[in-house]
């Protein structure tokens, strides 16, 4: 007989949240804070979305997606969460960057950066500073048309050396290009500007059980392995409850951390939007995958500092397409140390690139396990010139691509980052569409990445309370 993942659960709930990423996660918290029955439910058998990690044969544990964001997360943490996760939170100061156009490392900072823009860079100081002050003053309100490659030729012409230091990291993060509104770079850029990387020590596992602790102090109901199959909506469009493997629960309001293009076309339905809603919800773009290749070095191996984040790449000047191509140029290392995770004696190194979906959706098995192990054959190959010898100290190795994304995360195309910005108005439009409809997660770039997601889903945790408020005054 097949395990009830919903044994016990109530018929009613005030709030279901489907997904447990870091802005379902956020979500569910805040509104069982503030009083609420709330119901969580993740399809995968671990909590965390992207935000998750993996344990191998040995001891090792991979993260998936701790490589670094800004220093808001502190706030944030202490603010929606315990204030023992804020203070798990230390900043990674060894940032590198290799490639055929300059050799340097930084703390990734505005005073590091601006001295590395005038020595390194040849720029004026005036115009450092007057492109340091623009990015920072970027809100959401501003020109939305300006995309990011016009901010660059409007301070930087002609200096694709220096469009690469700007941008590359970002891309890594958030999948944005130059073609994207510079209110997107600029807005992210500044975050982590403010003081540089930061990472979660313990790990990703030691976060996110801490965080189930505080949810189920908090009293969320939380189920893993529950789908959700169809969010219930009323003919005169009001949230009725969800479909979950196959049974149904009634809730007041229902906030998604699915992808919202799934939420839109697939949990609820064309039937229940108006048409140009519809349409202009399909029309969303997704944002890239991702490729990685985690691997772990024998207990007793080691390697000495070589930075902590390191942007590697082969090509001249910056190129998304070559970013994302499969014939990979171009990779970023996370090395973990055993300070990362106290305790623990393990070296690990986890490889990322942006990918294309299409580059690996259509492969047959053959050609897509040549294909991963090729992508795995050639990040030793390049990881040899700051690991020597890594083969020989290797323990274990394997390979994620985007169908791995799309199959545990259930992104369309396994986007990492969600959708471009247009997302946005969609994912803030839904309560417009259906009374009791929310939707928070990686949408529009800006609420993207470990910091985006948590603040995305307080925000609209917000908006969720004042509809529930106003409900129960109308009853
Ligand atoms: C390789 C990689 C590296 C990254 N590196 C960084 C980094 O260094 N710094 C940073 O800040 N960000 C990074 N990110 C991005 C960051 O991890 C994500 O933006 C963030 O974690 C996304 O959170 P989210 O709330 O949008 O939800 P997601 O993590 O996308 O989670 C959505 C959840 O919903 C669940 N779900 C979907 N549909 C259903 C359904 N129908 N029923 C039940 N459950 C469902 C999924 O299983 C998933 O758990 C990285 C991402 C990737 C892929």
């Amino acid at each position: 007989m097949t395990k009830d993942f919903l044994k016990n659960a109530n018929d009613e709930y005030d709030v279901i949240v489907i997904g447990s990423g870091l802005a379902g996660l956020t979500s569910a918290n805040t509104l069982a804070r503030a009083g609420y029955s709330v119901l969580l439910l993740e399809h995968h058998y671990q909590l965390g979305g992207m935000a998750t990690w993996f344990k191998r044969r040995g001891g090792h544990i991979f993260d998936i997606s701790l490589h670094g964001f800004p220093i808001g997360m502190i706030k944030s943490c202490r603010k929606y969460w315990t204030p023992e996760i804020a203070e798990s939170i230390v900043q990674l100061k060894g940032i590198r960057f290799e490639n055929p156009q300059f050799s340097l490392q930084t703390t990734f900072n505005r005073d590091d950066f601006t001295r590395l823009l005038i020595d390194k860079f040849r720029i004026e100081p005036a115009t450092v500073d007057r492109f340091f002050d623009a990015a920072r003053q970027m809100n959401f309100y501003d020109d939305q048309d300006k995309t990011t490659r016009e901010l660059f030729d409007e301070f930087f012409p002609g200096r694709d050396d220096v469009v690469r230091l700007l941008m590359e990291p970002i891309t890594y993060a958030n999948g944005s290009t130059l073609e994207d509104p510079a209110i997107t770079y600029g807005i992210v850029f500044s975050n982590f500007m403010s003081k540089g990387v930061f990472t979660f020590q313990g790990g990703t596992d030691h976060l996110v059980n801490q965080m189930k602790a505080e949810m189920t102090k908090n009293g969320v109901d939380i189920r893993i392995r529950c789908l959700v199959e169809k969010i219930v909506v009323s003919p005169d469009r009001v949230v009725q409850g969800v479909v979950v493997n196959g049974k149904t629960i009634r809730c007041k309001a229902v906030l998604s951390n699915a992808n919202i293009k799934t939420t839109v076309t697939n949990l609820v339905g064309p039937e229940h939007f108006d048409t140009e809603f519809f349409d202009e919800a399909r029309a969303v773009r997704l944002n890239n995958s991702s490729c990685q290749v985690y691997i772990a070095l024998k207990p007793g191996e080691e390697f000495d500092y070589v930075g902590d984040l390191l942007f590697h790449s082969e090509h001249k000047g910056f190129d998304i397409d070559a970013m994302l191509s499969r014939h990979v140029s171009s990779r970023t290392f996370s090395f973990y140390y055993p300070s990362i995770r106290p305790g623990s004696d393990r070296y690990l190194i986890v490889s990322s690139t942006n990918a294309n979906y299409s580059d690996w959706a259509s492969l047959s098995e053959e050609d897509y396990q040549a294909a991963k192990q090729d992508l795995i054959e050639t990040t030793l190959d390049c990881l040899d010139q700051y690991v020597p010898g890594v083969r020989q100290k290797l323990d274990h190795v394997e390979a994620s691509t985007p169908r791995t994304f799309q199959h545990y995360t259930r992104h369309a195309h396994g986007a990492s980052f969600g959708t471009k910005f247009e997302g946005l108005k969609i994912s803030k439009g839904l309560p417009e569409q259906i009374a009791g409809l929310y939707h928070a997660g990686s949408v529009g770039i800006i609420m993207s990445g470990w910091l985006g997601a948590v603040n995305y889903g307080v925000i609209v945790s917000n908006d969720v309370d004042k509809y529930l408020t106003l409900a129960s005054t109308r009853v």
